[in-house]
Formats: C-alpha cells, sequence, structure tokens
C-alpha cells in the first residue's frame, strides 16, 4: 500500500520514512504530491488534532493518508505544553523559542519528568480510520545537551536509552521513541483490520 505522511516537519518527516519503509510499498510526503496540510489544530487531544490533519489531507487524494499529532507532557506543568507543543511559545515560535520557555517554567521545579507522546491517524482508501499511539518517558535536562533531532530532543533525556535524544543517533532514538512505538501500534492495528 501507498500512503502520503501528512505533515510539513521535516525531522518528523524523516523518521515516518524510516519507521514505515517496511511496511508501506511508497511514502509520499505533502510536497510530493502538491498537497498541503494547512489546517488549524484546534483540537483539545493529540487524538482530535491528528484526525483533522488526516481527514483535511485525505480529501485531497485518494492515497492512504497518515497524520501524526505529538508533544511533550511535563508533568510539574500539568501535562504542559501537550497538544500546545509547537507553538508553546506563541504563534510564531521556533523551537528555540519554545524550549527557552519551558527552561523558564521549570525553573527551581525538582521534578523533571516528562513523556513524549504520539498519536496516529490513518486513513484507509477504503474510508476506514485506524488510530495508534506511543509514549516514551525521560526528564527534561537542566541545560541542552547534543545537536541531533528536532524540537525539544535537546533537553529531554530518555529513561529507556539513558541519554539525550540530542546526543542519540536517529537510529538509537528510533529504537524507544513515541513515534517508533506509535508506528508498531499501528501495523498492529492495521495487520487486525486487512
Ligand atoms: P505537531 O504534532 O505538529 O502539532 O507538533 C508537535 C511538536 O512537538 C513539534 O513541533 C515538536 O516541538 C514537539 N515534538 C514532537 N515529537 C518530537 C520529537 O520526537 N522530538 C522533539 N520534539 C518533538
Amino acid at each position: 500500500m501507498d500512503v502520503v505522511v501528512a505533515t510539513n516537519n521535516k525531522g518528523k518527516l524523516k523518521e515516518f520514512r524510516a519507521l514505515l519503509g517496511d511496511y508501506f510499498t511508497n511514502i509520499y510526503s505533502l510536497a510530493d504530491l502538491g498537497l498541503n496540510c494547512d489546517v488549524e489544530e484546534t483540537g483539545s487531544t493529540f487524538e482530535e488534532n491528528a484526525l483533522l490533519k488526516a481527514q483535511y489531507v485525505k480529501s485531497q487524494t485518494d492515497f492512504a493518508v497518515l497524520a501524526d499529532d505529538s508533544g511533550l507532557q511535563v508533568n510539574a506543568l500539568g501535562g504542559a505544553p501537550g497538544v500546545f507543543s509547537a507553538r508553546y511559545a506563541g504563534k510564531n515560535a521556533t523551537d528555540e523559542s519554545n524550549r527557552k520557555k519551558l527552561f523558564a517554567q521549570l525553573d527551581k521545579k525538582t521534578d523533571r519528568s516528562a513523556q513524549f507522546v504520539c498519536v496516529l491517524a490513518l486513513i484507509l482508501p477504503d474510508g476506514k480510520l485506524i488510530y495508534a499511539k506511543g509514549e516514551t518517558k525521560g526528564e527534561i535536562t537542566l541545560k541542552e545537551e547534543g545537536t541531533n533531532g528536532f524540537g525539544y530532543d535537546v533537553m529531554f533525556h530518555s529513561s529507556e536509552l539513558q541519554k539525550g535524544f540530542g546526543i542519540a543517533t536517529e537510529k538509537e532514538k528510533n529504537s524507544v521513541s513515541h513515534r517508533s512505538k506509535a508506528v508498531k501500534n499501528l501495523i498492529e492495528n492495521l495487520t487486525k483490520y486487512l
């Protein structure tokens, strides 16, 4: 089966290509097919936002569409930034400004535990909707470590890897990440359906 990945995030797309390669024949980006995913993420859960993106892109193509919504939940902040991870520092936020805000919010907090969460919504050519979810736990570091990855990676120390995602290789991150666990869960759910 061919699939279109509904994201404009180059970091996510690179990881999806590596993770989905064994299961799908062709993995297209939005740019490959001239599609767009300019839909407002108005949902209050990862599930709602993943569905909004998948439905929006599916209305433009006959291919299967895979959308994800993901983010970082910090326990001492009641789960923030959560669904607001991409725009934590405001409308024109960048990865840098989001990280700066998160460091400031965690100043003097002793509990720095956090988890990345990824929810996937796959809409098949026949219209069937399949959800999947993955989580990975860790701690927010006291300062940035490494330069690998994207988003909040350089401030996330993975409990499973016992090293930061900013230091880990792509292969190491993919072996424990929320996105790879969500893809594994997706393949299980898809196999049950097919
Ligand atoms: P969205 O899913 O496009 O709404 O945005 C998710 C945001 O969460 C990204 O822009 C990143 O800031 C953050 N995020 C999600 N997954 C990761 C990851 O694997 N590493 C670092 N940051 C991530």
